[in-house]
């Protein structure tokens, strides 16, 4: 499987929404263009305020931790990285990165074949949720969407949302295009 930050915009949007589980069914049939429209330009927009900084040196000026595990990190799915707010830490699992993620990225994007590089998109895309938790809101709460339920219209918080914005915020930060 492609990692989705390599996928175009139309593909990694359907790409996390059925990672997150949902079909476009989940939206009011008038709306999902529109909300995901909205989705994906939050993380474009701040991408373009930041883009022409180092994400090391943003990291560093928000104090947040950088921790490199060597654990294998399966849950029900694998993961290459979290932001922990608790701790305000970001946690990149070093294995599944080499192993999984490297391997799977499209030839087109031989450039991004680095551990020392790659793991800068890791970094990028766990400082756009610092910046949702810490700043502006997180994208799944801010933007609600709806499904209809028999007769009734029901609001639903979609995970995938956050994730869309910050894989198009790191496209956007990376000019993954
Ligand atoms: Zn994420």
């Amino acid at each position: 499987m492609i990692p989705s930050v390599f996928l175009d915009k139309q593909q990694l949007i359907e790409q996390e929404l059925k990672f997150g589980n949902y079909s476009k069914k989940v939206f009011s049939s008038d709306e999902s263009d529109k909300v995901l429209e909205i989705v994906w330009e939050r993380g474009i927009k701040e991408a373009k305020k930041l883009k022409t900084n180092d994400i090391i040196n943003l990291i560093s000026e928000e104090n947040i931790m950088v921790e490199i595990s060597k654990k294998n990190y399966i849950f029900n799915y694998i993961v290459f990285s979290e932001y922990n707010k608790e701790k305000n830490k970001i946690i990149l699992y070093e294995k599944p990165i080499k192993e999984i993620f490297i391997p799977s990225i499209p030839e087109k994007f031989f450039d991004w074949c680095n551990y020392n590089k790659v793991v800068k998109l890791f970094l990028c895309h766990e400082y756009f949720h610092y910046l949702e938790i810490n700043y502006i809101g997180l994208t799944n709460e801010k933007i609600k969407t709806y499904t209809t339920l028999g007769f009734f219209k029901v609001k639903v918080k979609l995970k995938a949302f956050s994730e869309i914005a910050a894989h198009a915020f790191v496209k956007e930060f990376y000019d993954i295009w």
